[in-house]
C-alpha cells in the first residue's frame, strides 16, 4: 500500500514538473521574441535559438495533447467584422518584400493586412455598437509570444501584440496593435476565442493619422524561420462571428 502511494506521488510529481518545463518553455520564446524585436541578439543565434524552441515545442505532448484540428477554415480576426474591413483595394495592403523576421523592429514592408474598426473618434469604441471590438484567435493554438507593456513614447511598432502557432497547419498567426491581451504564453485557445480588444497600440498606429485597426498576418515556418505568407484568401473564406 505505502509503495503504491510512493508511486502514486512519485508520478504525480513528475507530471506537474513535466508540465512546468513545457510552460516554461513559451516563456523561454517570449523572451526571446523580445531580444529579437529590441535588437539584443547576434542573428545566427537568434536562428539556432528560434529552431532549437520549435523543435522543442513540436515534439511535445504540450501541442498534441489537447484535441488539435485543423478545420481549414478560419473565423474572422475580428468579431461581427468581415472581409470588406480589409484595408487597400483587393488586399493591396500586403506587400512583403524585403521582410525578415530576424530584423526584428526594425524590418521594412508591410506582410499584414490592417482591419479598421468603425472608430471616427479614434476611442477604441466601435461607433456602431458602442462597444469595444474583439480580436479573435482564427483557428486552435498556442500562445508563443505577447506583450502587455506599451507605452505610447515607445518606438516599438506591434504595440500590444500576440503571437499565436497553429501545430496542425504549422502556422504562425500574428495580431498587433491591441487595446488590452486576454491570454498569456502558453494558453491554449480554441478557434474564435476572445483573444484581446482592438487598441491603437504601436509606434505608427498610435498616430491621429492612423484608423483604429489590427494588423494581422500569417508566417510559416521556412529554413526554420518564420516568413510571411498571404493569407488574403484565408480572410476572404473566413467566417464571421
Ligand atoms: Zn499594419
Amino acid at each position: 500500500m505505502q509503495k503504491t502511494i510512493l508511486l502514486f506521488s512519485f508520478l504525480l510529481i513528475s507530471t506537474v514538473a513535466l508540465a512546468q518545463s513545457d510552460t516554461s518553455i513559451f516563456t523561454k520564446f517570449n523572451n526571446f521574441n523580445n531580444s529579437v524585436l529590441n535588437g539584443g541578439i547576434k542573428k545566427a543565434e537568434a536562428k539556432k535559438q528560434f529552431e532549437e524552441i520549435m523543435s522543442y515545442i513540436n515534439s511535445k505532448e504540450i501541442v498534441r495533447s489537447e484535441v488539435v484540428t485543423n478545420k481549414g477554415q478560419w473565423v474572422f480576426p475580428l468579431k461581427g467584422y468581415k472581409s470588406s474591413a480589409i484595408g487597400g483595394i483587393h488586399g493591396n495592403g500586403y506587400f512583403d518584400k524585403g521582410y525578415r523576421f530576424l530584423d526584428g523592429n526594425k524590418h521594412g514592408a508591410h506582410p499584414a493586412h490592417d482591419i479598421f474598426i468603425t472608430d471616427r473618434n479614434q476611442d477604441c469604441i466601435d461607433d456602431r455598437t458602442q462597444k469595444t471590438v474583439d480580436v479573435i484567435a482564427v483557428d486552435e493554438g498556442w500562445v508563443i509570444s505577447c506583450t502587455n507593456k506599451w507605452e505610447p513614447t515607445s518606438d516599438m511598432r506591434g504595440g500590444k501584440f500576440i503571437w499565436i502557432y497553429h501545430p496542425a497547419s504549422k502556422v504562425f498567426t500574428y495580431y498587433a496593435h491591441n487595446n488590452h491581451i486576454f491570454v498569456k504564453p502558453g494558453d491554449h485557445v480554441k478557434q474564435g476565442q476572445k483573444i484581446a480588444e482592438v487598441g491603437r497600440t504601436g509606434y505608427n498606429a498610435y498616430k491621429k493619422r492612423s484608423p483604429t485597426h489590427l494588423h494581422f498576418s500569417e508566417f510559416k515556418l521556412v529554413d526554420g524561420v518564420p516568413v510571411p505568407f498571404n493569407p488574403y484568401q484565408q480572410l476572404l473564406k473566413a467566417k464571421t462571428l
